[in-house]
């Protein structure tokens, strides 16, 4: 055996709790100063090991069946790929711990020469109580609401340089909102637009949660309303729900005019939605 480097085994079994075990183990990870640690793979050690071991910044591989010194190197070995391959591996990241197969954790110890270090994790109530509850949202109203009649989607358009050659971020927030409030409309977007930083200040009142398609949600309202947005495929199937849809766009070639929606108006989605705001009053 490497006479240089520690490696301790803790053995932990019984019962135990997540929220007890983790700071007790990552605690007796680093107090250890070892380079290795093994623990035996039983379900106790398994539920708690991996983010105790991001807790004490160590590494960690499960399942291993064997590990031996070579040159004062650990070797570890482990099945891999529904046990078709077995591979030979090992890691330069201390503290490394080690969670071997339950059933030869005593073995591999004894080979390495593993220390037994005890385990004893926190004892005592860990009931959560509930001194009152807060709403998760941002503070600000939610521009999602399932209950609308009406999907409102705001693309990428309304952040590109108009007409006048001009970015309008503030007017098109303005218009969006101003819609939003008069109609109850909820509030859906493009990828393209959630995902431009340069737009998030104007815009905060949409995140990623407002994201609609293929990577995004797939709302239930009976009618949507796109404004400035192609009409891509990934975007569209995130509609496959809503039966009526209309599309404002420049383009008449955009991908809502290929059958994809209803009615398209070929038009300035920012002269027609505050005319609807005028007249929504
Ligand atoms: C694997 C994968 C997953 C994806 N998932 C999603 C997803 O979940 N949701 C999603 O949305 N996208 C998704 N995408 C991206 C998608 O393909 C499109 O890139 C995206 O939807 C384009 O957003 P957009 O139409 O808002 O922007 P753009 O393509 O930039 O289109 C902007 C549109 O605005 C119009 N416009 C500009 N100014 C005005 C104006 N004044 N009035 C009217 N129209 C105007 C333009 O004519 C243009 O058609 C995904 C892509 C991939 C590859």
């Amino acid at each position: 055996m490497d006479q240089g480097m520690k490696i301790v085994a803790v053995n932990i079994e019984g019962n135990g709790t997540f929220a007890q075990d983790v700071p007790a183990l990552a605690e007796t990870i680093k107090a250890s100063g070892a380079e290795l640690v093994l623990l035996p793979g039983n379900s106790r050690a398994k539920r708690s090991a991996a983010a105790a071991a991001m807790r004490a910044g160590a590494e960690i591989d499960t399942n291993v069946v064997d590990l031996e010194l070579v040159d004062g190197k650990p070797v570890a070995r482990r099945w891999v790929y529904r046990q078709r391959i077995f591979t030979t591996f090992s890691r330069a990241a201390r503290p490394w711990v080690i969670v071997t197969d339950p059933s030869l954790f005593g073995e591999i110890c004894a080979k390495v020469g593993a220390e037994a270090v005890p385990f004893a994790a926190a004892s005592g109530a860990t009931r959560t109580t509930v001194n009152g509850v807060e709403n998760a949202g941002t503070g600000g109203e939610s521009t999602i609401k399932p209950d609308a009649q009406l999907l409102f989607v705001a693309g990428a358009g309304w952040t590109k340089k108009q007409a006048d050659g001009a970015l309008h971020f503030d007017e098109a927030a303005e218009t969006i909102t101003g819609f939003l409030g008069r109609s109850g409309a909820s509030l859906g977007s493009s990828k393209s637009l959630v995902d431009m930083p340069e737009a998030a200040a104007a815009f905060k009142f949409m995140s990623h949660m407002n994201q609609v398609g293929q990577t995004g949600s797939t709302p239930r309202h009976a009618k949507g309303l796109s404004t400035c947005c192609h009409g891509e495929e990934p975007h569209v199937v995130g509609w496959r729900f809503v039966n009526e849809r209309r599309a404002v766009n420049l383009d008449a070639n955009c991908g809502w005019a290929q059958g994809k929606a209803d009615v398209v108006y070929v038009a300035d989605a920012f002269a027609v939605m505050k005319k609807v705001n005028e007249l929504l009053g």
